[in-house]
Order: structure tokens, then sequence, then C-alpha cells
């Protein structure tokens, strides 16, 4: 149930190379690490999770996915990078985390399986990563139980988002790896809301994610020209 022709094989490589470094908050990973708090809070504001399943579709080395289990959720971690998978793993057994499952499998193949199974999906920092996201997102429409609640970030595309996200982050800052992220990948909001339409997901809400990198800090806040969450919802 692994493999998917909807997915890029140098893309998963290159988080694969880097996955050891996973859980090293001072790493490549620091951004996941720094936003993980804003966007769990997030997601509680529009949903209770104790108890959920839920579904974190490009999992990683689970940053999200754990910190979801930790607040009382069932977690299924997926992801197609046997080496973050690995590293996920060993750190929810380091760290006695229960409730949570990884498997190493596409959105698509596990919507298959479990149709109409989750009440939550996450789909964080992954669709700019995919060659065609409209598969995955009509893949977390279908994992997800009608009246549930699917939560997608990713980067916007606009000469903005090209100074900040790949000039900025990868060339000044230093914060990512180079090639971390392809412009041409980069997905607008109003793109991505109409993949959702077409999947049978209403947007709830569309919020920005902002950084200073003075200060080093990140919010949300009105504004999505380069970072961004959306909030949908599947009708009952
Ligand atoms: N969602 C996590 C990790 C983001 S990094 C977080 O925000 O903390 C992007 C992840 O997507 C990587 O682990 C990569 O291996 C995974 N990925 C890329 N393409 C994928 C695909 N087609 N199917 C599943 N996972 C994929």
């Amino acid at each position: 149930m692994n493999k998917t022709s909807n997915a890029d094989s140098a893309e998963i490589e290159k988080f694969s190379q880097l996955a050891h470094r996973w859980w090293d908050k001072d790493s490549e990973f620091k951004p996941l690490h720094a936003i993980n708090p804003l966007r769990l809070d997030w997601i509680r504001s529009h949903v209770p999770i104790e108890g959920k399943k839920i579904v974190d579709i490009g999992c990683g080395g689970g940053i999200l996915s754990e910190s979801l289990a930790l607040t009382g959720a069932q977690v299924t971690g997926i992801d197609l990078s046997q080496k973050a998978l690995k590293v996920a793993k060993l750190h929810a057994l380091e760290a006695e985390v229960k409730g949570l499952e990884y498997l190493e499998s596409s959105a698509e193949s596990l919507a298959e399986q479990r149709p109409e199974f989750y009440d939550v999906v996450t789909c964080m920092e992954m669709l700019e990563h995919v060659p065609d996201p409209s598969l995955v997102v009509a893949a977390c429409a279908r994992l997800v139980k009608p009246g549930g609640w699917v939560f997608c970030s990713t980067i916007n595309r606009n000469l903005q988002s090209f100074l900040m996200a790949i000039v900025g982050a990868e060339y000044v800052l230093n914060m990512l790896p180079r090639g971390t992220h392809e412009y041409a990948k980069f997905i607008t909001p109003s793109e991505l809301l109409s993949l959702a339409e077409s999947a049978g997901l209403s947007a709830v809400n569309l919020i920005g994610m902002h950084f200073n990198p003075i200060t080093q800090r990140y919010w949300l806040g009105s504004g999505t020209k380069v970072n961004y969450f959306l909030a949908l919802q599947k009708s009952v």
C-alpha cells in the first residue's frame, strides 16, 4: 500500500537525507518545531481533538503527529520517507507516546483502505512537495467522516512569497536548505480552495502565518501572501 505515482522521489529523498536531524530543534527543522504550538492551538480552536481519530498526511519525523497524540487524539501518521518514519517511530517509543501509529503510505492509498474513517485530517507543509496536490486534497476529503475537519497549510505563489520563502529563508537567513522549496509548486489560496470545493470540502477559515526574522517570532493573522493555513469541513 505504500507507493504512489503522485510522489516526487527527489522530494522524498531530500527529507530522507535530513531525517536523522528531525528532532533537533536547531536543525533544518527548527521552523517546524517553532510553528508547532501555533498550529496545534489553531486546530484545537476549531475542534476538540481529545479522543478523535486523526490522520497526519506527510507526517515526516512526527512533530505534529506526536503533539496531536499527546493531546489525547488517536493518530495515524503517514509519509513515503521510510527514514523519516523510522525516526518518528523511534522518537514516539522513547517518549512513550500512546495512541500513535505510523504507516508508510500515500494519502491516496490510505483513502482507499479507510474511507470516512477519520474525524480530522491534517496535511501541513506537504502539498507544495507533491506533483498533483488535487489528488491529495481529494484523498483528504475521502479519508474524513462527514462533518469532519481537514486542516492544510502551504505556501502562496507570488513575488512576495518567492522573496520570503525561497530567497529569504533559503539564501539570506539560511533557515532552510537551498532547494527545499520550488516556486512552481507553491499554491495560491484560491487554487487550494477550488481543489477543496471540487472534493466536497467547504472553507471555514483562512489565515496567514507570519514570521519576524529579528524577533524569530511566528504568529497567525490576516494576510495570506506567504504562508497560510486553511480549515475545511466536509458536509454532513
Ligand atoms: N507535515 C510535517 C512534515 C512536513 S515536511 C510537519 O509539518 O511537521 C514534508 C513531508 O512530506 C516530508 O516528510 C515528505 O517525505 C512528505 N511527502 C512528500 N511527498 C509526499 C507524498 N506524496 N506522500 C506522502 N508524504 C509525502
